[in-house]
């Protein structure tokens, strides 16, 4: 069960929203400068889509911009998937209760700032390691 009160899940709920919302509004300003796309099939109900879908329409998109902003609908559709299983705000690799602070600032996180920061060492770490 979530170590959050309900107003702080509503609170992070409207944050996804609002996250959402300018995410889209960027995917739709880009859209807009594609004549050769139709609007619909880059935006509809991407959310919706399983991974499996998503990778198929990220592969369409060569903009850069529009495939970070249809990573992070990924990552909201995801948080609110979590939201309904109940284990959003969980770290996905220790299980500890993520904190509130941390979920304001990025609403789909995943990890706890530990387990975050591990990652973000293991990785800087892989990229300068020569095999
Ligand atoms: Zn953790």
């Amino acid at each position: 069960m979530s170590h959050l009160s309900i107003t702080q899940l509503n609170n992070l709920e409207r944050l996804l929203d609002e996250h959402e919302l300018a995410a889209q509004a960027q995917i739709h300003a880009e859209a807009g400068r594609r004549v050769d796309e139709p609007f619909a099939e880059l935006t509809g109900d991407v959310t919706d889509l399983g991974d499996e879908a998503s990778a198929d329409v990220m592969v369409d998109i060569d903009n850069a911009m529009m495939g970070l902003q249809l990573a992070e609908l990924n990552d909201i559709a995801a948080a609110r998937k979590r939201i309904k299983d109940q284990c959003y705000g969980i770290c996905i690799d220790c299980e500890a209760e993520i904190e509130y602070p941390r979920l304001q600032a990025y609403p789909t996180a995943k990890r706890c700032t530990s387990c975050q920061n591990l990652r973000e060492r293991t990785y800087a770490s892989v990229k300068h390691t020569k095999f």
